[in-house]
């Protein structure tokens, strides 16, 4: 507890490990929390990367792994430990685990964002029973079956690409008559032969016995229901910033911190980057972005505040 960091950077995603990256050419004494061991955010989970500059292709857990050995060959020490609590009120910042506190000057929130639910009947009940929130990590569960992906952004048609390539049908529905999604993935998507767009449709209840049987969709043109029969589901309906640990202290938006590209927030000596900042653009570049960009506002916050 005696010793006081410089920063201490709480998540392990591409703004964290960019952050320590930065952090490290800067000698600065910084350490970076990750919940678990190489948890890595959100990009673990994803199939294919192609819009990462310089890396034409790759999969998200490779490339977060470079991420990961790019930090620790620059020096950085990870402590795999949940963050309880952190204390902002005063100028030396304490970071608390279950079992130690840490105290510094600089903390840098790159928690990142997770999956957002529903909210439907039968959700709840049949989690890990036929819902899932993440494709890549249970998609091979549902070799040749039919499965359901929910959602019009890049992560749902991204989604329900990867799941044609193993099931026997898929269907995506979407609450509007037009996706969100990047021309592209929308081209990839129109152009297999066994996935199905249902439009201007919700998903209003998940059904099943002791696994997922069916779900019922509406129409929200007609208000017509339908009962589709599956047997996996998976929700991509956006994310919900993780913000839970600072929310109260400092000045947010729907969740997510709000600071500008130079990364500071309302609090002195507090910084967010990544998908827990409020932005418009939420990609594996900007978050990377928001590290270096992190980095450099807590060096002159450090100089300044001598
Ligand atoms: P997103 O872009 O916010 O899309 C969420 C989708 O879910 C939207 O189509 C939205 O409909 C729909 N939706 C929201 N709430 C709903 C509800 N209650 N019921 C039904 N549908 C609902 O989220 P995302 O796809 O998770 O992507 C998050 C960020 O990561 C985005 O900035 C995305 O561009 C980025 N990303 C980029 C890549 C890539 O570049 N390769 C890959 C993955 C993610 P509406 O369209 O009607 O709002």
């Amino acid at each position: 507890m005696n010793k006081i960091h410089d920063c201490i950077i709480i998540g392990s995603g591409p703004a964290g490990f960019s952050a320590a990256v930065y952090a490290k050419r800067a000698c600065l004494d910084t350490l970076l929390f990750e919940e678990i061991t190489l948890q890595g955010g959100q990009i673990v989970n994803t199939y294919e990367v192609d819009n990462y500059l310089g890396i034409e292709k790759i999969d998200g857990y490779t490339l977060s792994q470079k991420f990961r050995d790019h930090a620790l060959r620059m020096g950085l020490e990870i402590i795999s430990k949940k963050v309880i609590e952190v204390d902002v009120s005063n100028k030396i910042k304490i970071v608390k685990t279950k079992n130690e506190e840490y105290q510094t000057k600089t903390i840098i929130f790159a928690t990142g964002a997770i999956p957002l639910s529903l909210g439907v009947k039968g959700e709840n009940e049949f989690k890990g029973k036929g819902v899932s929130y993440c494709a890549t990590c249970d998609g091979a569960f549902f070799k040749e079956q039919t499965t359901m992906v929910v959602g019009g952004g890049d992560v749902a048609v991204e989604d329900a690409i990867f799941l044609s390539r193993m099931c026997k049908k898929v269907y995506l529905v979407h609450r509007r008559d037009e996706l969100r999604a990047t021309k592209i993935l929308q081209e990839e998507l129109f152009s297999k032969e066994n996935v199905e767009v249902i439009w201007d449709s919700i998903v209003e209840e998940i059904k099943g016995k002791e696994n997922l049987q069916s779900v019922i969709i509406k129409n929200k043109k007609t208000n017509e229901n339908k009962e589709i029969f599956l047997q996996g589901i998976f929700c991509a309906i956006g994310t919900k910033a993780r913000s839970e640990l600072i929310i109260e202290k400092v000045d947010t938006e729907n969740g997510y911190i709000i600071a500008n590209e130079d990364c500071i927030t309302s609090i002195d000596g507090i910084f967010a980057a990544g998908d827990v900042r409020k932005k418009p653009l939420r990609q594996l570049i900007t978050a990377a972005s928001d590290g270096a960009n992190a980095i450099s506002s807590v060096e002159k916050y450090l100089l300044k505040s001598k």
